[in-house]
């Protein structure tokens, strides 16, 4: 039956996937597809094989990344084709499965229930076409909501891991010691916390210095045994990269904002 075939697809593609990297914030806009965008970068410069799905089902962005707006897949014998990412530096292009490429236009919202979204999750491993990856990052819709628990099921016997983004700031700290805890009760291995918008590089003198406090953050991880394992400045470089669709540390892989991904790279 229908539902016994769409198992065996996705038994059959997560076979060929390695490493399942959850990239997750509890918030929106603190930089989780930025972060997602650049450690598929890093690490397919490495010449590991990488695919990044976007499961940020109201805001999917990865397809701006990547520079792959308005593009759109076709449903092919092998499955849901992905879209790729080229670049001179990559030996391999990184493949980007998105729900931005099966819309109509790209400015309609998504007003789905959560039935629908559990199923997308589903589409989203099972039916790209992810071919043989060495990493699959997952960039995730904010919270630990409904679409986390779906996959966090999904992927139970995977080799899979998660990632935590926050901003120093309190609000958005408090927010994501949940995603921490959330992990922690699920027994899901956390590679650790990257901060974004660490600290702030001064464009005309290079000098850089601190909108917010640390000192919370660096106390909170320590009370919950977690590592902050990179701290990416905020920074103008980082903003145009993004809207350019091109990933800094492919852009510019050794400017110092690329340069601060590259301990969270190594992480994985
Ligand atoms: P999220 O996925 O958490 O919603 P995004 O990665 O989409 O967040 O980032 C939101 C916006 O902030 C984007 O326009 C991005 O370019 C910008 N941004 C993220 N991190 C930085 C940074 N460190 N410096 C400058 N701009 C940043």
């Amino acid at each position: 039956d229908k539902s016994h075939h769409e198992q065996q697809l996705l038994q059959h593609r997560l076979a060929r996937i390695g490493q399942i990297i959850l990239v997750m914030a509890n918030k929106g806009g603190v930089g989780k597809s930025t972060l997602t965008a650049n450690l598929a970068a890093g690490l397919a410069r490495e010449g590991y094989r990488v695919g990044v799905a976007d499961a940020d089902i109201h805001g999917p962005n990865q397809s701006r990344f990547f520079n792959l707006v308005g593009q759109r897949v076709h449903l092919t014998p092998g499955g849901l084709e992905t879209r790729q990412c080229h670049h001179d530096r990559l030996a391999q292009p990184i493949r980007v499965g998105s729900l931005a490429f099966l819309m109509d236009r790209d400015d309609t919202p998504i007003v789905w229930r959560d039935a629908y979204k559990h199923d997308f999750m589903h589409h989203l491993i099972g039916s790209f076409d992810w071919g043989e990856l060495d990493f699959l990052l997952i960039d995730m819709p904010p919270g630990t909501g409904n679409e986390l628990i779906t996959l966090a099921d999904l992927l139970e016997h995977q080799d899979v891991a998660a990632l935590i983004t926050t901003t120093p700031q309190e609000v958005a700290l408090m927010d994501s010691l949940k995603a921490v805890r959330f992990c922690q009760e699920r027994g899901l291995p956390l590679i650790g916390v990257v901060e974004n918008m660490a600290g702030v590089t001064c464009p005309h003198c290079g000098g850089e210095f601190h909108l917010f406090p640390r000192a919370h953050l660096a106390q909170a991880l320590a009370q919950l045994e977690v590592q902050s394992i990179a701290q990416i400045p905020l920074s103008p470089a980082l903003a145009t990269a993004s809207d350019s669709g091109q990933p800094l540390l492919l852009d510019a892989p050794d400017s110092p904002e690329a340069q601060a991904f590259q301990p969270a790279v190594h992480a994985c």
